[in-house]
């Protein structure tokens, strides 16, 4: 039973509400405009609450890592809150974005660099860091060039650097900008790569909270949950947790994209109904809902869902995990019945595959295999049997790798079996019909 509620229970968030500008049009994102919207106001008296009182209200809020895992934020913060031994400690923020279908943190960076600067700095203080990396994939040069006026700005008007915002702390921020591979997306990979070297992820544990950046403590956490602290700090975890369900609250960036009237990055409620956010921010799907072949709901590494599912199912961390898929990115490609959903697959597993960073054998290989295979599908060129060999091979490759890219491109393969197996079997049964008749004509 996929967990649904009328539809009208969520997604009625109001623009008083929303965290992020993007809804508003181009708003300067430069510091007059930041300061006129609300952001720095008092910061100096929020840090000076002190790391405690911020971390209580993060837990208070309910935020869950952005980024995908959904993790608790406040616990995780609170992991930096250790005796102090001489090193220092640091915190990263990942804005390497390189998911498919993913966008929200880059809206971020156009619109709301300053409320990402300030989040930096709260959320520092709470950890005892005296400075902040924030990683940007190397896709996006506009917006690495956005924070880099703005952190001058910021420097400029004393907001970071030496006694930040008045408050006593130091606090510097570096931009670094990643070189295309979606791998440095992965927490460990990314510090490898900020230390200058390949990224590849490490093995866990030893956690970045205890062997981090340069050996040092270190928290990894996305630019979005970085961006929401300042409000929530500012009208407190109640309100923020006001919003969507128990343990799924809160305001998200969804990105809509795919077989859609209107494209969009759009600020909602968590637990909006998945078919109420396509059609009231998205325009609705292209030729109807009853057009619908079925949704991505979090980002390529999400098992795709049906449109049956889809019709009730709502858009937060539980009722997705329940549906078999996840809320990932929250980033939704909408495929409608245009769409060869074999091939979508087989042109992910080769994103898969060519991202895989080689170190361990289920994913190095089994990738590689998963996406003959699927390719060998899409004109169904294969065995019947070969389907349930595809699928184990992806039980062999999840939970075997030492990140979880394995598991991201063995998921989609399993949704794709799970709810299309008829479609691939038709296929199958096509191609072998086709060739034996061809081969038959020419015995005659
Ligand atoms: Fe590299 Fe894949 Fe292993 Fe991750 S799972 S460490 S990407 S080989």
């Amino acid at each position: 039973k996929i967990h649904t509620r009328p539809k009208s229970s969520f997604g009625n968030l109001k623009d008083q509400d929303r965290i992020f500008t993007n809804l508003y049009g181009k708003h300067d994102w430069r510091l007059p405009g930041a300061l006129k919207r609300g952001d720095w106001y008092k910061t100096k008296e929020i840090i000076l609450k002190g790391p405690d009182w911020i971390i209580q209200e993060v837990k208070t809020s309910g935020l869950r890592g952005r980024g995908g895992a959904g993790f608790p934020s406040g616990l995780k913060w609170s992991f930096m809150r250790k005796p102090d031994d001489g090193r220092p400690k640091f915190l990263v923020i990942n804005a390497d974005e390189g998911e498919p279908g993913t966008c929200k943190d880059r809206e971020i960076m156009r619109h709301d660099p300053h409320k990402l600067l300030e989040g930096a700095l709260i959320a520092g203080s709470a950890m005892g860091a005296k400075s902040a990396y924030i990683y940007i994939r190397g896709e996006f040069y506009n917006e690495a060039a956005n924070m880099q006026v703005a952190i001058a700005e910021a420097y400029q008007a004393g907001l970071i650097g030496r006694d930040a915002c008045g408050s006593g702390l130091d606090f510097d921020v570096f931009v670094h900008r990643g070189a295309g591979a979606y791998i440095c997306g992965e927490e460990t990979a990314l510090l490898e790569s900020l230390e200058g070297k390949q990224g590849k992820p490490r093995l866990k544990p030893p956690f970045p909270a205890d062997i981090g950046l340069f050996g040092c403590p270190t928290t990894v956490t996305n630019c979005e949950t970085v961006a929401v602290s300042p409000t929530i700090c500012r009208r407190g975890g109640a309100w923020f947790a006001s919003f969507g369900r128990p343990k799924n609250s809160g305001t998200k960036l969804y990105n809509i994209s795919g077989n859609v009237n209107n494209p969009c990055t759009v600020e909602e409620e968590m637990s909006i109904p998945l078919r109420e956010l396509v059609e009231r921010h998205a325009g609705g799907v292209v030729g109807g809902w009853d057009n619908l072949l079925g949704v991505i709901p979090g980002g390529s590494s999400t098992p795709v869902l049906p449109k049956d599912i889809c019709d009730d199912v709502l858009m937060d961390f539980d009722a997705l995990i329940e549906a078999k898929s996840g809320l990932g990115t929250a980033a939704l490609i909408v495929m409608n019945k245009d769409v060869d959903i074999i091939k979508a697959i087989d042109r992910l597993m080769r994103f898969y595959k060519h991202e895989s960073c080689g170190q361990c054998t289920p994913c190095r290989e089994g990738v590689n295999w998963l996406y003959k295979i699927v390719h060998r599908l899409v004109e169904g060129c294969a065995k019947i049997e070969e389907i349930d060999m595809l699928l184990e091979l992806t039980v062999q490759i999840e939970g075997r790798s030492i990140c979880a890219l394995g598991d991201g491109a063995a998921w989609p393969v399993q949704g794709l079996i799970r709810h299309f197996r008829d479609e691939i079997e038709a296929r199958i049964h096509k191609y072998h019909d086709q060739h034996e008749s061809k081969d038959e004509n020419e015995d005659n």
